[in-house]
């Protein structure tokens, strides 16, 4: 296992184009290297009698702990080659935390200094995890995208105001090419391209555009899923191209009221909805069933998975991606719900 581990660390240097220098002695001289090429496991339990194994692609296995550690690393280094950053520059983003966490980890390896915008409903555990990785946080009302207080539009505010680099998850190319270049491969190769669907949430479309993309291009018939929770907009976006009504729910990071201009619904076969409840419970299993130790988005996106392996329209293994970790959940009351529950097994 550890030989494969350094094979894949030297083909993370070369997806993302770091420098090969040749006479170097530890083969990942830093931090950044590690992102990428993480397992994809087959669930044992959950889902064990379905004709079709499901598989998860276990980005919350990342240094940063999530799947956007990848956008942040491209964003920078694409930022770089432009020429639009310069040594020890401020970026600023507006995050939910994932990417806030990956950007940090990111400055501090590459000497940039990093500002994040979150909502208020984010929670306390991703607000106190990023300013104790140095980021200056600041905190926005939970305000809609037509409004001024509305994070993204503060993180872009704030960037013209201060000169700053907007590192624009929600519109920045390098975000879907990034999941094109890597995840989307990644998933192909480790299942030998024997795979009858892809299931992903989007929060600002990158991930399941740039693999939806990669996939597509390789093989048409394989099924792309949107999992949405209920209350966000986008499965109707995919179905009817209407947004669908805006409602409240608690799973973070995935579902929108807008758009996301990431979000390529061309490579999008079909969406499925799927309530907190379910995305909680099975969260809860991943975690207890399975020991893959993930957020809120995993179970919706396992959930829509199961749904789509239960229907029987494909044949072969169904994959789902797990997005983070479960410790910036912790003060949750859903997660903290889960040791009860835990009692009745
Ligand atoms: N899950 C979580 C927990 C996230 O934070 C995000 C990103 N906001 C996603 C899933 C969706 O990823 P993407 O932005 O690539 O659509």
């Amino acid at each position: 296992m550890s030989e494969e581990r350094h094979g894949a660390g030297t083909s993370r240097v070369a997806a993302f184009g770091a420098a090969a220098s040749g006479n170097v002695a530890p083969r990942i001289r830093t931090i950044v290297e590690t992102i990428g090429c993480t397992p994809l496991v087959q669930l044992q339990r959950i889902g064990r009698d379905l004709e079709v194994p499901i598989y998860v692609k276990c980005e919350h296995l990342n240094p940063g702990g999530s799947v956007k550690d990848r956008i942040a690393l491209a964003i920078v280094l694409d930022a770089e080659e432009r020429g639009v950053l310069k040594p020890g520059a401020t970026l600023v983003e507006a995050t939910a935390g994932n990417t806030g966490m990956g950007l940090a980890l990111v400055a501090a390896a590459r000497g940039y200094k990093l500002v994040c915008v979150m909502p208020e409903k984010m929670s306390q555990d991703k607000r106190d995890a990023l300013s104790i990785v140095g980021a200056e946080v600041i905190i926005t009302k939970n305000a809609p995208p037509s409004s001024p207080d509305n994070f993204q539009n503060v993180a872009r505010r704030l960037a013209e105001e201060h000169g700053w680099f907007l590192t624009d998850q929600f519109e920045n190319a390098a975000n879907p090419c990034v999941h094109e270049r890597t995840t989307g491969p990644e998933i192909y190769e480790q299942t030998g391209g024997a795979l009858g669907a892809f299931v992903a949430g989007a929060g600002t479309g990158g991930t399941i555009s740039g693999v939806g993309r990669f996939l597509k291009s390789k093989d048409p018939s394989i099924r792309i899923v949107l999992a949405d929770p209920a209350g966000s907009g986008l499965a109707e976006w995919v179905k009817r191209r209407e947004m669908g009504p805006d409602g409240a729910y608690t799973v973070e990071g995935i579902g929108s009221s807008k758009v996301p201009g990431n979000l390529d619904v061309t490579v999008i076969d079909e969406a499925e909805t799927v309530t907190d409840e379910e995305s909680f419970e099975m969260t809860r299993r991943l975690i207890v069933e399975e020991g893959l130790y993930v957020g809120g988005s995993s179970g919706t996106a396992v959930a829509a998975a199961l749904r789509v392996a239960e229907r029987g329209e494909v044949r072969l293994p169904v994959v789902a991606l797990l997005a983070d970790a479960w410790d910036r959940y912790r003060s949750k009351p859903w997660m903290k719900d889960f040791s009860a529950k835990n009692k009745g097994i």
